[in-house]
């Protein structure tokens, strides 16, 4: 794929860019997006019905039991070449934010000094009641462990469908996507609020942005350039073309 010259001109004149990345960039990991068909005991559950608060005061078992599925799978895989870009992109302009609705923490595995978790990090834990995030010496084993503070069950550290997003988390977000010269929004379907409308507000305020994905989504008719492909093959060859002369 050729690069558009706009888009690596616009990369290096900018004092600050924003990258937004979604499941679509640890894909080529082996981490499944929600939209990929679950695997094996899994396929017959939708991740929409046990990623939420209901699904486990209703039976924390089975929300307890497919998390440490997932949690075993981020952590025997292995950050891959669209994490590696964007940490090396880092490297290169004068100010980067990541923001990523990846729970997996790959991005921090492939060197990026920072990323804003915008959904949490799945191998965190917190107490169903109380919110306290809780160390290991904090937690009981069990299925699901329970909160030496107060009894009650431990969840993981992520932000479930139809829970608030953390205050702090969002105002970072919202001011860097209002302030960035360029967003690259990578791997994400662009569906899921509020996440979804931090592109457009970096459009509203006169940002340069480009989708990396190989689909379409309801962000692609907004954006400056659509980049059609894997995150993992055309985050290299971009960063690849701001570094050439
Ligand atoms: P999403 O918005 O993250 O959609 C995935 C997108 O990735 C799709 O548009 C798809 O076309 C694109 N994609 C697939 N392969 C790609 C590739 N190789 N390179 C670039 N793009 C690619 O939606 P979702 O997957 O339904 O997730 C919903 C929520 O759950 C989001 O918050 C998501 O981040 C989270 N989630 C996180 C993980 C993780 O931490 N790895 C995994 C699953 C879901």
């Amino acid at each position: 794929m050729n690069v558009p010259a706009q888009l690596i001109e616009a990369l290096r004149q900018a004092q600050h860019v924003v990258v937004l990345t979604g499941s679509g960039v640890s894909a080529e990991s082996g981490v499944p997006t929600f939209r990929d068909a679950q695997t094996g005991l899994w396929s017959r559950f939708r991740p929409e019905d046990l990623a939420t608060p209901q699904a486990f005061q209703r039976d924390p078992k089975t929300v307890w039991e497919w998390y440490e599925w997932r949690r075993s799978l981020v952590t025997e895989v292995e950050p891959n070449p669209g994490h590696a870009a964007i940490a090396r992109l880092e490297q290169q302009v004068p100010q980067l934010t990541l923001i990523t609705q990846n729970v997996d923490g790959l991005h921090q595995r492939a060197g990026s000094a920072s990323a804003l978790e915008f959904h949490g990090n799945i191998l965190g834990n917190r107490c169903f009641d109380e919110h306290r995030v809780l160390g290991d010496d904090e937690l009981t084993p069990g299925t699901p462990p329970t909160c030496n503070h107060c009894g009650g069950y431990v969840r993981p550290d992520v932000v479930w469908f139809g829970e608030e997003i953390d205050q702090g988390v969002l105002d970072t977000a919202l001011t860097a996507c209002a302030r960035c010269d360029v967003l690259l929004s990578v791997g994400t379907a662009s569906e899921v609020q509020p996440a979804a409308g931090l592109a457009e507000l970096a459009l509203s305020c006169d940002a340069v942005v480009a989708e990396i994905n190989p689909a379409d989504t309801p962000l692609s008719s907004q954006v400056h350039f659509c980049l059609r492909g894997p995150a993992g093959e055309l985050l290299p060859q971009l960063v690849a073309a701001i570094e050439e002369e």
